[in-house]
């Protein structure tokens, strides 16, 4: 599964509980097409690659400088990555300038990705400079139209031709298999550094300002009643209460990323849903005790309920 930022789940959350300016709503809109973008890329990856591969997802790299990679690929025959374009405008290349409805980009959409693989370049050699390395950017919006009326020396994939260039990157995997693809992807993963991206803190003011409370699992609202093990939403939708307490704290982890989890703090932030006592089971029984005592605090995943719990299965819940 590919994971959303840290700074996308933040504005997901931020916004989704009332905060966050008109800057916040269009970098959201930004970075949620962005996503859709590559998980449309994996999608494809799934269905007409090899299982063997390796597939790295929103990776950085830090080789002669760090870099962020949509996606890479290792195969048997070499290390391809991808830059994904999810547009749903026309785009047009020409005069060496990238433009959009008559109004020019201020970004270069071939730069980038050159400057990113001057980078995988440093690390290709470092790791012995086996197989081939490649870069691609890939258009794969359904509604957006690309021309690209210069000759670049990037090689560009619109989406009609993204299923023909997966078999292309199979066939050449046939007749040059010359990695190791676990070994290759072991030595990627040396170069592999976090994120060094954080959102910005929220103050108290800004934090006090956003709706607190259980919101619903499904539609997103405010208006679910809480049962004895269950929260009802007015949609219709229907949740074990622990699992919604548990996705409620991992919101308040995202949205406070700076701070550990303490029990007072998540406790006013849950909005009296559960008792401090239950409160405390939950946190002792799902996340890292940080500092005993009275005033516990947890170790915070930083992270949105469906990456941190992704095999849990609640007592109270539902077979669909
Ligand atoms: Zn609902």
């Amino acid at each position: 599964m590919r994971m959303k930022t840290l700074e996308h789940q933040w504005l997901d959350v931020l916004c989704g509980r009332g905060g966050g300016g008109g800057k916040d709503v269009q970098e959201l809109k930004r970075l949620a097409a962005g996503y859709e973008g590559e998980c449309e890329l994996d999608r494809w990856l799934r269905d007409f690659g090899r299982p063997h591969w390796k597939i790295f997802r929103d990776i950085w790299i830090d080789a002669g400088g760090t870099t962020q990679i949509d996606t890479l690929v290792v195969t048997g025959e070499g290390i391809h990555v991808f830059d994904v374009k999810n547009y749903s405008g026309e785009l047009e290349y020409v005069d060496g300038k990238w433009w959009s409805g008559g109004r020019r980009l201020n970004k270069d959409i071939f730069i980038q990705l050159k400057r990113s693989m001057e980078k995988m370049g440093v690390m290709h050699h470092r790791i012995g400079g086996r197989g081939r390395l490649t870069g691609r950017i890939v258009f794969v919006g359904e509604h957006g139209r690309v021309h690209v009326k210069d000759p670049v020396d990037v090689e560009v994939v619109m989406r009609h031709d993204i299923r023909r260039m997966i078999h292309k990157l199979a066939d050449d995997e046939n007749w040059n298999d010359v990695l190791d693809i676990g070994e290759t992807a072991r030595a990627v993963e040396g170069f592999m550094i976090e994120c060094p991206y954080k959102p910005r803190e929220l103050d108290d003011v800004e934090f006090g300002r956003l709706r607190w409370g259980v919101r619903c699992g499904a539609c997103g609202g405010f208006g679910v009643v809480a049962k004895r093990y269950h929260i009802e939403c007015r949609c219709g939708h229907v949740e074990p209460k622990e699992k919604a307490v548990l996705r409620t704290i991992c919101e308040y982890g995202v949205l406070r990323h700076e701070r550990d989890l303490k029990v007072g703090e998540v406790h006013q932030f849950l909005g009296g849903i559960i008792s401090k006592v239950r409160l405390s089971e939950i946190l002792r029984k799902h996340f890292q005790l940080k500092v005993s005592g009275r005033h516990a605090t947890y170790v915070n995943p930083r992270a949105e309920f469906r990456y941190v719990f992704k095999n849990i299965v609640f007592r109270y819940e539902r077979v669909k």
